[in-house]
């Protein structure tokens, strides 16, 4: 392809010139000058990321107790409005949505007064420990001082009132990830004296369909205790007590990284990613957090644990391997550590990854990604829908992994889908997860309906 890198003579004008370096034919060992990636989106390109703002929004939003405040037009606020399937053991507040429904009147004047009586009203009603107030493009573009309003109340209140500085327009969904890291250190720092204790912190899991929940009773089978999640089923007092872990566990590498190695510097946390998609990963992480924490106690049962948990699968996937073996997937999701656990999990069933690419992927995840990929396979990063069907129909993929942008697009081309984003509402981590996935993608995968679908096209 002569618009793809390390490729052959197929040629289309569907890829953008702007766009070749950010996209990558597997040729035989690596490519060894990288993807150009983590970078800002070419204009016009329709990148499937969503703005700063929003980046930020789904980083935050899962704290249960915390009010969010969009400040801006109503449709920052409602085109996040309960943005997860995060769920909650305690509170529910997090899944309204506040805005300060910025007029014309406060484009012209200023929004700071409005902001500053939309912040009194809900302390005065609702008594909040947290309040999270999101700047979006307009507050960029007129400059409130939004970091000023939330001082000023804090100290009025004596409560937390935290700034996001997330104007849609200043930079890409991944500053979003950072500018809400951002707000975290900035709620955690003055705790940063708290005495080390023994149990660990999960970063970047967001309790989508219970996950979270999933992940912790692993750890507890292993004696592995959780102080504090980051942001899955979290809480203003759960969050606070996070500078006393002794180690931080990072599962969603794109969002958390930053906050990770943040506290690292600042608070002497050290960290490393897991991932819990998958057999192979699920019991990677739990051996690989107990090494970490020095464990060996730990170590042993996550071993027996594994290998129990390991042997229960087989029978249950040997049954469905038959229906998968030698199937083609293509995997468009957010992060690289999803990715590359996806397709680990794909080769496990006998499937080949064939397109693979991410929104926030970094060099590294790049690398890794086209280490363990088949000969001819297309990475992208921050590919756009026009990519993604190009490459779908060229590499004859048979089920495309995505979230609710891509849906729309297998389904237009008669290729099944799975939807591994946050929206999703039956958990996909941990050993249970394999069997949702597994089931999930075999039903898709061989539902009478396409062949239907091709015999009318
Ligand atoms: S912050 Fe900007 S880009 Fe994001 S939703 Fe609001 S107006 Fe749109």
């Amino acid at each position: 392809m002569e618009n793809v890198r390390e490729s052959t003579n197929n040629n289309s004008a569907e890829v953008l010139e702007a766009r070749k370096d950010s996209i990558l034919q597997k040729q035989d060992g690596c490519s060894g000058n990288g993807l150009q990636c983590d970078g800002n989106s070419v204009s016009g390109a329709v990148s499937q990321r969503a703005c700063v703002y929003c980046g930020a929004r789904v980083v935050l939003n899962p704290i249960t107790d915390a009010f969010h405040i969009v400040h801006g037009p109503i449709g920052c606020a409602s085109y996040t409005w309960d943005i997860r399937g995060s769920l909650s053991s305690g509170d529910d507040l997090y899944r309204n949505s506040f805005s300060t429904d910025l007029q014309e009147q406060d484009i012209i004047f200023g929004g700071e007064k409005r902001l500053t009586n939309a912040i009194e009203e809900v302390i005065e009603k609702h008594h909040p420990k947290l309040i999270f107030v999101y700047a979006t493009c307009i507050v960029g573009v007129i400059g409130d001082d939004v970091a000023a309003v939330c001082r000023t109340m804090s100290e009025k209140y004596g409560i937390r009132v935290l700034a996001v500085k997330s104007p849609g327009f200043s930079g890409n969904k991944s500053v979003g990830y950072k500018m809400a890291c951002n707000a975290l250190m900035e709620l955690l720092l003055p705790h940063k004296q708290e005495v080390k204790g023994k149990g660990i912190n999960i970063l970047g899991d967001f309790n989508l369909a219970g996950e979270i929940w999933i992940v912790k009773d692993y750890l507890n089978k292993i004696g592995i205790s959780v102080v504090s999640t980051i942001t899955g089923d979290s809480n203003y007092e759960t969050l606070i007590k996070a500078p006393s872990a002794m180690l931080n566990v990072v599962q969603c590498a794109g969002s958390s990284t930053y906050l990770a190695s943040r506290m690292e510097e600042e608070m002497g946390i050290p960290y490393i990613k897991i991932s819990f998609y998958g057999i192979e990963d699920t019991i990677n992480s739990l051996i690989r957090i107990a090494e970490a924490l020095k464990d060996e106690e730990a170590k042993k049962k996550a071993i027996a644990f594994g290998e129990t948990e390991k042997a229960r699968l087989q029978d249950f996937l040997s049954i469905y391997r038959k229906n998968l073996e030698g199937k083609k997937a293509a995997i468009y999701v957010g992060g690289g550590f999803k990715a590359i656990s996806l397709i680990r999990q794909f080769k496990s069933l006998g499937m080949d990854t064939v397109v693979v690419g991410t929104q926030t992927g970094k060099k590294d995840d790049y690398e890794i990604i086209e280490s363990i990929v088949n000969k001819d396979t297309i990475i992208l990063d921050d590919a756009n829908p026009a990519e993604l069907e190009r490459f779908m129909k060229e590499k004859g993929a048979d089920i495309l992994v995505g979230g609710v942008k891509e849906r729309p697009l297998a389904y237009k081309l008669g290729i099944a889908f799975c939807d591994h984003n946050h929206e999703r509402k039956h958990p996909l981590c941990g050993f249970d997860g394999v069997v949702n996935f597994t089931k999930e993608i075999n039903l898709s995968m061989n539902n009478p309906v396409w062949k239907h679908i091709k015999n009318a096209v």
